[in-house]
């Protein structure tokens, strides 16, 4: 039994689809249960039309409609037919989010994120089961969020593992038995039946999900690079491919800001001991990356850079020490207001930190601690992260910066950094 997941990229446009129905024909007879994300930057286009309903800036159907063209031009190129049940299928899919714009948005911001968006892996997964269907390939839709049971939290539900487990574990193995299962990435449910997401780029998480309920001996994402690389091609010209990584370098680089893999997915692939594959779907011959128990540590230093980064500079009114519960008070306001510490450093009269510049909620924050500490900021930095460094590496990325911040252990280096000719 295996899972397989395959990202937005993956399935971008009608060909894309066509190549992933072909990697999964290869293995349509062993049991497989596939996750698929939305299409293409869907999410991020229907992130906007909730933005524009809910702040009544602009015509969320605008929005809606270029991603419903979207939709129906790759239905359209995929079933030659106009008479396949999976037009109607999407069109209603489309009716559900129109009645939401149509009234006055009344709930809670998060709540109205996850009803709109999580529109995105539905269609996805619907128009890759019934592709699948007509290549011959015995391939079942299923909903998700009847199997990943969570809290209320939208737009970042915490998993009810128990009962998920439960779930997966009464009906998957069954329908396994006779299908290859297609199902959403990012989306689950409430005890109530609404809609919640797992956060950004959580389908991976959702696979991991699955994959640890079902036991499986294999997971796979299925990716647009060759597997794990020891930096971003973005950023360097020469990257190396990483054949082999245990799961605590894994965790440890995600945490750390590589966008490879979600960073929740490994922990309960780790507790079960299941080989997370990280393969191209451009080069699906290949081997790529395996993530599991070893002894080997990475090969080569690993480098993870993260840019449009904030420093905040946070001292109590009074010179007193920073002491605990400040501290508590300060990690407290961070959590408010959903921010993500990337490196954070403390002495005895203050505490800094560096965080991803996400715009609004930054200067709430800066209010909130403002309110009790002396506060300041610099931002448009970079923050460099090096796994198994040693002083070459650090000369090749430190050319014209200036290091605002260091932090060593003996293993992984953070350096927060500004450009030099700035
Ligand atoms: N479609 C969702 C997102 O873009 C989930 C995912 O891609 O993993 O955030
Ligand atoms: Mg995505």
């Amino acid at each position: 039994m295996q899972v397989f997941k395959f990202g937005g990229a993956s399935v971008k446009d009608a060909e894309s689809i066509k190549n992933v129905a072909t990697i999964i024909s290869k293995y349509k007879d062993q049991e497989l249960l596939v996750v698929v994300s939305a299409i293409g930057k869907t999410t991020d286009k229907l992130e906007e039309v909730t933005k524009n309903y809910v702040n009544q800036s602009g015509d969320p159907f605008v929005y809606l409609n270029a991603v419903k063209d979207n939709h129906f031009n790759i239905v359209k190129e995929l079933f030659e037919t106009e008479d396949h049940p999976v037009f109607d299928e999407i069109a209603n899919c489309f009716v559900e989010v129109e009645w939401i714009l149509e009234e006055e948005p009344q709930d809670s911001v998060d709540y109205l994120f996850d009803q709109i968006v999580s529109l995105g892996e539905i269609l996805s997964s619907k128009i890759l089961a019934a592709y699948c269907q007509l290549t011959h390939i015995n391939a079942k839709w299923v909903d998700a969020r009847d199997y990943i049971l969570t809290d209320n939290t939208f737009t970042e539900a915490n998993v009810d593992w128990e009962k998920t487990e439960d779930k997966i574990r009464r009906d998957i193995p069954f329908i396994l038995d006779e299908h290859v299962v297609i199902t959403q990435g990012f989306i689950g449910s409430t005890s109530e039946n609404f809609t919640t997401t797992l956060g950004r780029e959580g389908s991976d998480y959702s696979a991991a999900i699955f994959a640890s309920c079902l036991n499986v001996e294999d997971i796979t994402i299925w990716k647009d690079v060759p597997g794990v690389l020891n930096a971003d091609p973005k950023w360097f010209d020469q990257t190396e491919l990483i054949p082999e990584l245990s799961y605590t370098d894994a965790i440890e680089l995600t945490y750390y800001g590589a966008t490879v893999i979600h960073p929740k997915t490994i922990k309960p692939l780790q507790n079960k001991k299941i080989t997370l594959n990280v393969r191209s779907f451009i080069h699906p011959e290949e081997t790529g990356t395996k993530i599991r128990t070893t002894n080997q540590t990475l090969p080569v230093p690993s480098f993870i850079f993260k840019v449009n980064q904030v420093f905040v500079n946070i001292q109590p009114r009074d010179f007193s020490f920073i002491v605990e519960d400040n501290l508590s008070h300060i990690f407290n306001l961070f959590h408010q207001n959903r921010i993500k510490i990337n490196m954070m450093h403390n002495s005895a009269i203050s505490f800094s930190v560096s965080i991803d510049d996400t715009g609004e909620n930054v200067w709430k924050l800066m209010e909130d601690l403002e309110k009790r500490y002396k506060v300041s900021v610099a931002s448009g930095l970079e923050l460099i992260t090096i796994r198994y460094y040693n002083q070459q590496t650090l000369d090749r990325v430190l050319v014209n910066k200036e290091i605002i911040r260091e932090l060593k252990d003996s293993y992984t280096c953070q350096m927060l950094v500004k450009n030099i000719d700035e």
